[in-house]
């Protein structure tokens, strides 16, 4: 690739997101990276030569104005998203179901949408998606998010119908469990609760995902990787998962 090619990143403040930035960078990539904590985004984009815009994917006009800023690329990771709560529906509460649908799945079919004509444009553009598991499994409590991840494959998948005859690939990158602050934000801080998540098992680190969209992302343009599915060794499914003592 040209080192000219740009890539976009967004939740690149922290965990898959900061990581696939640096693996992009590293793979010669001109990257752009978004998220709304600007602090840390100025740190990461000094450290590997990018260029950082405050960025909130639920409000239309801050994607936007990221959009405008960042121009015509030729990579862009979908990747801002979370996870808030673990209640039953019977208990849940509907905030977090707003926000979880809100970030991702408005969020991500704004920065899609913003981002399109760029990556036709382009003449070589390559949308990446976060996905999940929890984009075709389920576990109690999930809803909220396992909903919302089943709703941005729907998305994903139509975008590889409406997108069809266009020089644009799109690839759905669906993880297990990966050790980052998505459980730290799901539990609203609570640090303990966050790590008994992965207690006794060994997670994906967030490298090992930043690997996949390097790897989708430099395949020769004629090849689409649909979508990878990667887990732990530890895990089977959402539920199932192998805990040492
Ligand atoms: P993380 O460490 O909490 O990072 C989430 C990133 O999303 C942060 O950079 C955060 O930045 C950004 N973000 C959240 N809300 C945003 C908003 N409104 N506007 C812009 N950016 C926003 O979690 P992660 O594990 O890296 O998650 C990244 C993606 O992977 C998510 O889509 C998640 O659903 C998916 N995923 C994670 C796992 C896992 O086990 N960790 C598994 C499968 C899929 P700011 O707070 O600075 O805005």
């Amino acid at each position: 690739m040209g080192k000219h090619e740009i890539a976009v990143v967004t939740g690149a403040s922290a965990g898959i997101g900061a990581a696939t930035a640096r693996a992009l960078a590293e793979a010669g990539y001109g990257v752009v990276l978004g998220a709304r904590r600007l602090d840390r985004l100025r740190a990461l984009a000094a450290e590997i030569g990018g260029q950082a815009f405050e960025l909130d994917v639920t409000d239309e006009a801050s994607v936007e104005a990221f959009a405008a800023a960042a121009g015509v690329v030729r990579v862009v990771v979908n990747n801002a998203g979370l996870s808030r709560g673990l209640e039953p529906v019977a208990e849940t509460d509907s905030a977090s179901w707003t926000t979880m649908y809100e970030t991702n799945v408005l969020g991500a079919m704004r920065v899609a949408r913003a981002f399109i004509p760029g990556l036709i444009e382009s003449g070589d553009g390559h949308l990446v998606h976060l996905g999940s598991i929890a984009g075709f499994e389920v576990y109690p409590g999930g809803a909220g998010y396992t909903a919302s991840k089943h709703a941005l494959r729907a998305l994903t998948k139509t975008l590889r119908l409406e997108l069809l005859g266009q020089p644009v690939r799109v690839t759905e990158i669906c993880p297990g469990l990966v050790e980052t602050e998505f459980s730290l934000v799901r539990f609203d801080g609570d640090a303990e609760r966050a790590r008994a998540v992965y207690a006794g098992l060994q997670p994906l680190l967030a490298e090992d995902v930043a690997e996949c969209v390097v790897w989708a992302v430099s395949r020769p343009s004629h090849v689409n990787i649909d979508e990878i599915v990667v887990r732990p060794r530890d895990q089977a499914t959402s539920t199932a998962v192998h805990r040492r003592a």
